[in-house]
């Protein structure tokens, strides 16, 4: 692979585009609109400026990652790529449009990754006549620091497709790990739960966040508790995924509890928002 193409340059496209010109591979970042795509870049730079204080890169390193980003907000830039990776905002809808765009310009043998969360790999790879060749690459956030990306297989990938995003990855310095697809995959169908039953057991009155989430810490050794994860996350998001999970499944054990449908309601969606579990407005 030498072509990568990235869509979306938010939060997961900038890093996925950051880490693999950090690789050394020649990316083209595609957004739809010049502002979004500055924002994108400036977010890489602003990244890889962290690696110069610390270090871990020259200036002229920095530069060099820089100048193998394209970006591009015209979408046919896509027809040279060896593999496509989508990292656009979490709708049914908006992939199935884009992955049979993605279909009709590139070449027949070029991989069709999407980064989504929470939607079914084998629903966006029915929008294509390649569905041996789409496939789900979900890194975890922030791209740059986390060396996970759970490879997940819709019902038709081929073992070929599995293969080469699997070394890919590795390519880009994470590890693959191969999931099927099924709601939540695995990541998202352990770790939801979890933090819908810290919500619950904060909607109980069994105790305080801060104590939630120094058990969780302390005694499971977790870098982060579960409810400032979730604000990490977004309210909104944990939301969705689990509104995926009680449907796919079709098993009340996933219902949301009723504390986070009410936080979303109000706004309050963690971090991004200012206020979650834990109030973020403060200096
Ligand atoms: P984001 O909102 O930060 O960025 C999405 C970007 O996609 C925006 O810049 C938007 O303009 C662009 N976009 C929307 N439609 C487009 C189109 N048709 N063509 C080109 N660009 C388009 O979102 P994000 O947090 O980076 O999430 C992106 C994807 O990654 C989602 O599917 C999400 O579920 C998944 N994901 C997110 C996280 C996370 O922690 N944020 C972690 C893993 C996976």
């Amino acid at each position: 692979m030498k072509q990568i193409v990235v869509i979306g340059a938010g939060t997961m496209g900038n890093g996925i585009a950051h880490t693999a010109a950090a690789s050394g591979f020649d990316v083209t970042l595609i957004d739809v609109a010049e502002a979004l795509l500055e924002r994108g870049m400036s977010a890489i730079s602003s990244n890889l400026q962290r690696g110069v204080d610390k270090g871990k890169m020259t200036a002229d390193e920095k530069q060099q990652v820089l100048g193998r980003i394209r970006a591009t907000s015209d979408v046919s830039a896509a027809a040279n790529a060896d593999i496509v990776i989508e990292a656009i905002i979490e709708s049914l809808p908006a992939k199935t449009e884009l992955f049979a765009k993605l279909d009709s310009i590139t070449d027949a043998d070029c991989i069709l990754a999407s980064n989504t969360s929470s939607i079914s790999i084998t629903k966006i790879a029915a929008a294509t006549k390649r569905p041996d060749k789409v496939i789900g690459m979900h890194f975890m956030n922030p791209v740059p620091v986390m060396t996970l990306v759970e490879v997940i297989r819709g019902i038709a990938t081929s073992d070929e497709t599995y293969a080469r995003v699997a070394e890919l990855s590795k390519q880009m310095g994470k590890t693959a790990i191969e999931v099927n697809d099924y709601p939540g995959f695995i990541s998202n169908r352990v770790l939801m739960p979890m933090i819908n039953e810290a919500i619950f057991a904060l909607f109980e009155g069994v105790a305080t966040p801060e104590s939630i989430d120094g058990v969780m810490k302390l005694g499971m050794n977790h870098p982060m508790g579960p409810l400032t994860l979730a604000d990490f996350i977004g309210l909104d998001v944990c939301l969705a995924i689990l509104r995926v999970l009680e449907e796919g499944f079709g098993d009340p054990k996933y219902r949301p509890c009723p504390l986070l449908v009410k936080m979303v309601d109000a706004g309050w969606l963690g971090r991004k928002s200012g206020r979650g579990f834990y109030d973020y407005r403060k200096p």
